[in-house]
């Protein structure tokens, strides 16, 4: 998988990913970042890429040149037909373990990152990504989101993780949210773990894992247990 990212702070992407799971992907070559300054990109001598809001209103926009000239090269650089462009905003879908896993698919993704109060919005018809937002709230910019979806996308890559089972059982994954886990000492502040998980029998763990879960999803997302149960003809 190669991300490659367009951003006004490559580093802020570069650090962040470096660490942890992400980081022990790329140096296994599970994914390649790629991070292109979009500055780099601006014909003014200042390097300015912003400017002020046709209209009047407050704060600047990324001007549509440098992001559009920019995204040509990316995609030269790309060379695989199985490419994605994803715009950050948060007048997009949101993003979820579905689309996660749908993603981690691709060859490539592009990763737009806009700042101030955007991208000038002939770049955006342009370019014609798909629209993501991590939630419903505005943040600076888009790296934090990016950040976000290399990480959970990265997740999802067969060889990513240490053992591929850890994706398959955590939260989300099957429309559940995940079981409560232990690990030592037995007994902590006079709290045990509970005993069906030290009895051996893996049927036992099992079921009350799948217990645990519904227990777990009903109480803290009925939404989700709801299309769970529907989903699986449970009612
Ligand atoms: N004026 C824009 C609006 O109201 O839709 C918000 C601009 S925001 C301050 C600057 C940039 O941060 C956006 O262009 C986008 O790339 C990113 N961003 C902010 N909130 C986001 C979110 N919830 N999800 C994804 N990207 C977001």
């Amino acid at each position: 998988m190669n991300y490659h990212v367009m951003t006004l702070f490559p580093e802020m992407i570069e650090t962040t990913l470096g660490y942890s799971i992400t980081g022990r992907a790329m140096e296994n070559g599970i994914i390649n970042l790629y991070t292109e300054n979009i500055r780099d990109y601006s014909k003014n001598k200042t390097h300015h890429v912003d400017d002020y809001i046709y209209g009047g209103g407050s704060g600047m926009l990324i001007q549509a040149e440098p992001v559009w000239l920019c995204y040509q090269d990316v995609l030269k650089k790309t060379g695989s037909r199985n490419v994605r462009t994803l715009y950050m905003s948060p007048q997009g879908r949101t993003f979820d373990q579905s689309m996660a896993r749908a993603l981690s698919h691709n060859e490539d993704i592009i990763f737009l990152c806009g700042h101030y109060e955007g991208i000038d919005e002939r770049a955006i018809e342009l370019i014609n990504p798909v629209h993501v937002s991590i939630g419903d709230f505005v943040l600076t910019g888009g790296e934090l989101p990016a950040i976000v979806m290399m990480d959970a996308i990265t997740r999802m890559i067969p060889g990513a993780l240490g053992s591929d089972d850890s994706a398959v059982y955590e939260s989300f994954y099957d429309g559940l949210l995940e079981y409560p886990q232990y690990t030592r000492p037995r007994v902590y502040e006079g709290l045990e773990v509970p005993e069906v998980l030290l009895s051996g029998n893996h049927n036992l763990v099992e079921k009350w894992r799948y217990e645990k879960s519904l227990e777990r999803t009903k109480e803290r997302r009925p939404d989700m247990y709801e299309k769970y149960i529907v989903n699986k003809h449970l009612k």
